[in-house]
C-alpha cells in the first residue's frame, strides 16, 4: 500500500489540495473516494491549476482494519511531541503510530512542502463515525478555515481547540496550510463515499484547481451536500468532551445520533464508576459505538441556525 494514493498536478503555480484518508484505519470510505476521484482525473485528463494529492494516514491500521494499533494517530500531532519525534530514528520507535507519524512528517516536510514551495496549501482530512445521523465539517482554529468549511453548506463545527489537541488539523495549521476535516457519515454507509467524492470535487472547483466544466456532476454534488444538513444548525461550537480510558468499560446508551438534543443531567452512558450524565444542555456529537476511541461523546452548542 502506497502512502501517496494519487497526485494530479499542473506545471504552473496554483493552490495545492492535500486530501488525507485513513488517519483512522477502520475508515476506508475516504480511500475509496480518493481512488474514484483519481480514476476519473486519469480518464478525463483535465487541465488543472495547482494540484490534488491524496495521502493515506495510518497504513498499519488500515491493513488491520482497526482505528489504531497502539495510539490514536489523530491525537498525536502536538507541537512538542513532533519536535521530539523528528529527532528519532524510525527503527527505534516502539509505537506503530509513532513510526507512521514519522513517515508522514517526512512525506510532508521533505517531500510535499519542498515540491510545492510557494504554493498555497489546503488540506481536507476525511473521516467517518461509528454513530448515525449527520455529516459535518470541522474547522481549524483559523478564520480562513471556517470560511472554507462554511462554503460546503453542511454543518460546521468550530472550537475544536477547546476539546481535542494533536489532530492532523493542528498539524496543518503548523505547516501554515488551511485545513478542514470532513465527517461523511457512518463507517459502512456507501453514501459516505459519495459525500466524500462530492466534497473533493466541490473544493477543487472552489479553490480554482479545476474548471467547473470538467466536473459534470457538480450541481448534483452541491445540492447533495446542501441537503445533508436537514434541521441541524449551520454552525455549532464544541463545548464538552467526555474522555474515555480503555479500563473505564465505557458503554454509550443505544440510539443516540449526531445533533440529538441533550439536557443537563440526562443519562448518556455507563462506565465501571456508574452512570454518566451530561453536564450541560446542547446537542450530541459523535457518540462512541465502537470498541476503540478516547472520546466517549461530545456536546456542542448551536451558534447559528441559518446559512
Ligand atoms: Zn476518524
Amino acid at each position: 500500500m502506497k502512502r501517496i494514493i494519487g497526485e494530479y498536478r499542473s506545471r504552473t503555480e496554483g493552490p495545492v489540495l492535500i486530501v488525507t484518508a485513513g488517519i483512522h484505519g477502520n475508515e476506508p470510505a475516504g480511500i475509496v473516494a480518493l481512488e474514484n476521484v483519481f480514476a476519473q482525473l486519469k480518464h478525463q485528463k483535465p487541465a488543472v491549476t495547482g494540484a490534488l494529492i491524496g495521502v493515506l494516514g495510518n497504513l498499519s491500521a488500515i491493513k488491520a482494519g482497526r482505528r489504531f494499533i497502539d495510539q490514536d494517530l489523530n491525537r498525536m500531532f502536538k507541537v512538542g511531541a513532533l519536535d521530539a519525534l523528528r529527532k528519532q530514528t524510525k527503527s527505534k520507535l516502539k509505537s506503530v503510530e509513532e513510526r507512521e507519524q514519522l513517515d508522514l512528517l517526512r512525506l510532508f516536510e521533505t517531500g510535499i512542502l519542498r515540491r510545492y514551495e510557494g504554493h498555497e496549501l489546503f488540506m481536507l482530512d476525511l473521516h467517518t463515525t461509528s454513530s448515525e445521523g449527520g455529516s459535518f465539517t470541522i474547522a481549524a482554529d483559523k478564520p480562513k478555515s471556517v470560511e472554507i468549511a462554511r462554503k460546503l453548506g453542511v454543518t460546521v463545527i468550530v472550537g475544536m481547540e477547546n476539546v481535542i489537541h494533536g489532530t492532523t488539523l493542528d498539524y496543518f495549521n503548523q505547516l501554515n496550510g488551511t485545513g478542514i476535516g470532513f465527517e461523511a457519515g457512518q463507517h459502512e454507509e456507501k453514501a459516505s463515499i459519495d459525500r466524500m467524492e462530492a466534497v473533493i470535487w466541490v473544493k477543487m472547483v472552489e479553490l480554482g484547481i479545476i474548471k467547473e466544466e470538467w466536473v459534470p456532476k457538480l450541481e448534483e454534488h452541491r445540492s447533495m451536500l446542501c441537503s445533508l444538513r436537514k434541521s441541524a444548525p449551520a454552525v455549532v461550537r464544541f463545548s464538552y468532551r467526555h474522555a474515555v480510558q480503555p479500563e473505564d468499560r465505557f458503554q454509550m446508551l443505544p440510539g443516540f445520533k449526531n445533533f440529538d438534543p441533550i439536557v443537563a443531567g440526562q443519562k448518556l452512558a455507563t462506565s465501571r464508576l456508574g452512570d454518566i450524565t451530561s453536564p450541560v444542555d446542547g446537542l450530541m456529537l459523535m457518540p462512541l459505538y465502537q470498541p476503540q476511541g478516547s472520546d466517549g461523546f461530545f456536546i456542542v452548542q448551536s451558534v447559528e441556525q441559518t446559512c
